[in-house]
């Protein structure tokens, strides 16, 4: 594991270097099974996914974080102040790029750093999470295969363990998030990508047009926005207002309103 490489410099100087090649060559002597690199950056993360040269990622990842900027620092508390709607697109490109390419993800940071998301006070949430609905929250990702904890006292170790017979309920962090989205009403029938309001009766899958539109919207329609909105296996268009997603969405999306958008955006 490559430690720390959080800004785009850094990774352009390691990839081709000398030290790049021999851990290669000790890969390709069997010596070491994989190559990781850890980083805090998103936007960096997902050059290193896209470069091929690794299988592994640790990355700080978890619902306050998701909800950060790429290119603002989520260590700064006045980064809160702006949070995302949603999660950061370019996130959501990190994770969906990794599940396809056989990229595993270790989180770091699964608690918020230290346990500061188990706080309402010191959470930039402003709620207090469990260590089930963190842990839910990350593993619900396909590209996340670990999600690492800091054990300081022999008493963690039960608390951790717990997840392991939590029921589905205790590792409900939609309802909870959804009261965070209640005390913010900047976050009122935001999207957050979740899929939770799924099946819909029409085959739609709901939290991928929504995303394809939060991106038209704020970057304009472009041909590959357009290209992998038409590679969807059903279009907003086929949604027939049936209202059976309404309820399953926790954040109070109006999610026709939204497939008719759309619809006017993409044309289906
Ligand atoms: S209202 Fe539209 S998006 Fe929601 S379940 Fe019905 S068809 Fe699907
Ligand atoms: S519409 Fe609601 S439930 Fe569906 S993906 Fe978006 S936030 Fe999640």
């Amino acid at each position: 594991m490559i430690h720390i490489v959080d800004k785009m410099e850094e990774w352009q100087e390691i990839q081709g270097s000398p030290y790049l090649q021999y851990v290669q060559d000790l890969k390709a002597q069997g010596k070491i099974k994989h190559i990781g690199l850890s980083s805090h950056n998103a936007e960096v993360a997902l050059a290193i996914a896209k470069s091929g040269l690794v299988e592994v990622i640790m990355f700080s990842l978890n619902p306050a974080f998701d909800r950060v900027q790429s290119d603002k620092n989520p260590w700064d508390s006045k980064t809160f102040d702006e949070m995302l709607p949603g999660i950061d697109p370019v996130r959501v490109e990190l994770y969906d790029y990794c599940a396809q390419h056989d990229i595993a993800i270790t989180v770091m940071k699964t608690f918020g750093g230290g346990d500061r998301l188990l706080d309402a006070e010191k959470s930039p949430l402003k709620i207090a999470l469990t260590r089930d609905q963190c842990f839910a929250y990350v593993l619900a990702k396909p590209c996340v295969k670990v999600a690492l904890c800091s054990i300081d006292s022999a008493s963690k170790v039960d608390e951790y363990l717990h997840y392991l017979k939590a029921t589905d309920e205790e590792k409900d962090y939609n309802s909870a998030l959804s009261k965070q989205t209640a005390q913010n009403d900047m976050d009122k029938g935001a999207c957050t990508y979740c899929n939770h309001c799924m099946p819909c009766s029409a085959g739609i899958p709901i939290a991928k047009v929504n995303e394809l539109l939060d991106k038209a919207e704020k970057e304009g329609l472009t041909s590959e926005l357009k290209a992998k909105y038409d590679s969807l296996p059903h279009h907003a268009g086929e949604c027939t207002h049936c209202g059976a997603c309404l309820s399953r969405c926790p954040f109070g999306v109006d999610i026709p309103t939204q497939m008719d958008k759309a619809k006017e955006v993409f044309g289906k």
